[in-house]
């Protein structure tokens, strides 16, 4: 059955000299396999791919190899311009083998999309990422033998590879992952490895007329989230903040049958009214999902594995959505294509509350450059349950502009995200157009239920930070360096572990 997801949404990928025996794959990515070993000149390229039913769609010859591609394009049609007559290949990965025929590595400067990609060529390895690295790829390399993954867990049982100028994964010596907007162009018989950046956030900020500024926003946004929806019913994650709710509202303009939209609270906090109002606005399909605490907290160690993340604060942000996620089950008819108003905030400043404007730009400029490595928009986190998770917000021609726009068009007239306001004034009712935000954590109680989870625990308020820390680098230990599963690892006994190594004697405060 053809799919409305991308032919794949993962892979494992090793390319070798001397043939050998393939590494076990692991994937938190649920899907199908499939497996594939080929000769290329003088390699062997052993391919496991996640995928939902079209593998072949996600594989293509190059003059000397193959290509492999997770993920999806979203400017196919500027690209196909560029072939000769404009012939137009099959799917996406076709489509960059034929490109990659005249630019060589330089064809990921041309790609606006969500992928993580390999090209096994006349002895080279050619690794690359999107833009912002949303689809997560890590490598493995030492003389004669290239390993890649969109998975660091993937890669745990590897043998150790050599340094390489990209930043390393904990406790997983030789493996490394590949920089966002980043190409490492590897000769496999020497390791050697070459860098090339294919995009970096803008600097120069762009001075606009308000109604300019405003229209351009509108119309980058509006393509983004098309380009996103793909042939079948999209579902929108809403929280009714003015970022989901723009998603939604213009998803919902471009689509016949009504879109389907979801919000997730919990038994402590949720948002439900809010986003109530957005999809009675926009005349959605709309459900609620109340997750109590306890489960909500279970997931913590599905979330590390997912996003491959140690981070405790990005980790609080995508626990409840990874919660939600594994309360999808995909359907018979297969995985769902998701839409997220995730990441708006950062080229805009809007998790900052701050309202002057050297502060704000100083502030997005440091979150511009700090994203590298999070995994906060992987595709893991949905793809746990099958589903395909996509963010127009940082969509490579959106994300230029937002980041662009000198901050007096960010935070104006009073309020923070304005232009965004602003653009979506004559679409949105005017109580979401000027709502407060709410980050995900705050508004879903995580922030504060895992805080209480490790002060009933016996830690004191001052070290609640750091426990955090330590909690998310214990389970990013099981499930990604040891490889177990989630469900095998609970929460609470990694809270009680790191508390007795950071406060010895602790006592459980009783309930
Ligand atoms: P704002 O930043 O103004 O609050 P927002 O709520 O849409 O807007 P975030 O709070 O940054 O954005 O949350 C990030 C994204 O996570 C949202 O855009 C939405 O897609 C998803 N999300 C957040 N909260 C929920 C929720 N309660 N239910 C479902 N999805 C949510
Ligand atoms: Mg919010």
């Amino acid at each position: 059955m053809a799919s409305n997801l991308p032919a794949a949404t993962g892979f494992l990928a090793e390319v070798r000299q001397d043939g050998g025996r393939a590494v076990e794959p692991v994937f938190a990515a649920l899907g199908d396999r499939d497996r594939r070993r080929e000769r290329t000149d003088d390699q062997v390229l052993h391919t496991v791919l996640v995928h939902s039913g079209t593998p072949d769609g996600a594989r293509a010859r190059t003059r000397g190899g193959t290509l492999v591609f997770a993920g999806e394009l979203y400017n196919r049609d500027e690209l196909i311009r560029l072939l000769p007559g404009g012939a137009l290949p099959g799917g996406d990965a076709a489509l960059v083998a034929a490109l990659f025929a005249a630019y060589d590595v330089h064809v990921f400067r041309l790609l606006n999309g969500r992928f993580a990609a390999l090209i096994a060529d006349s002895g080279r390895a050619v690794l690359a990422t999107d833009h912002a690295g949303t689809v997560p790829l890590y490598v493995s390399v030492a003389p004669g033998r290239v390993l890649a993954a969109t998975e660091a867990k993937a890669l745990r049982t590897a043998p150790r590879g050599r340094p390489l100028s990209a930043p390393p994964v904990r406790r997983l010596p030789g493996t490394h992952q590949v920089p966002a907007g980043g190409v490492l162009d590897i000769a496999v018989a020497t390791g050697a490895c070459l860098t090339h950046r294919t995009w970096t956030p803008p600097l120069a900020r762009r001075i606009m007329p308000e109604a300019e500024a405003v229209d351009t926003v509108r119309r980058t946004l509006e393509r983004a989230v098309v380009s996103r929806t793909g042939r079948g019913t999209p579902l929108v994650v809403l929280s009714g903040g003015i970022d989901s709710s723009t998603v939604a509202a213009l998803a919902a303009r471009r689509s016949l049958p009504p879109i389907d939209t979801v919000s997730m609270g919990t038994d402590e906090a949720d948002e439900f009214p809010q986003a109530r109002v957005v999809a009675r606005h926009i005349g959605s399909a709309h459900r609620e999902v109340t997750i109590p605490t306890e489960e909500l907290l279970s997931r913590l160690p599905h979330t590390v594995w997912a996003a491959e993340c140690l981070d405790p604060d990005v980790v609080e942000y995508l626990l409840p959505l990874t919660a939600l996620y594994l309360r999808l089950p995909r359907t018979t008819d297969g995985g769902r294509r998701i839409l997220t108003g995730y990441g708006a905030d950062i080229p805009l400043g809007g998790m900052h509350r701050e309202s002057r404007l050297p502060q704000l730009d100083t502030a997005v400029c440091h979150d511009m450059s700090t994203f590298d490595g999070l995994n906060e928009l992987a595709p893991n986190l949905s793809g746990v349950t099958g589903h395909w998770s996509t963010h127009p917000y940082w969509d490579r021609d959106v994300l230029d502009v937002l980041v662009s726009l000198e901050a007096g068009l960010k935070r104006r007239h009073g309020r923070d995200k304005w232009v965004l306001r602003a653009a979506m004034d004559d679409v949105l009712p005017h109580e979401v157009v000027v709502r407060p935000k709410l980050g995900v954590h705050e508004g879903s109680g995580t922030t504060s239920s895992f805080s209480r989870l490790l002060r009933d625990a016996g830690v004191p308020q001052d070290l609640v930070r750091r426990a955090k820390r330590l909690v998310v680098q214990e389970m990013f230990d099981h499930v990604v360096v040891e490889g177990r599963h989630p469900d095998e690892v609970a929460a609470d006994a990694v809270v009680e572990r790191v508390t007795g190594r950071l406060v010895p004697g602790a006592r459980p405060v009783p309930q």
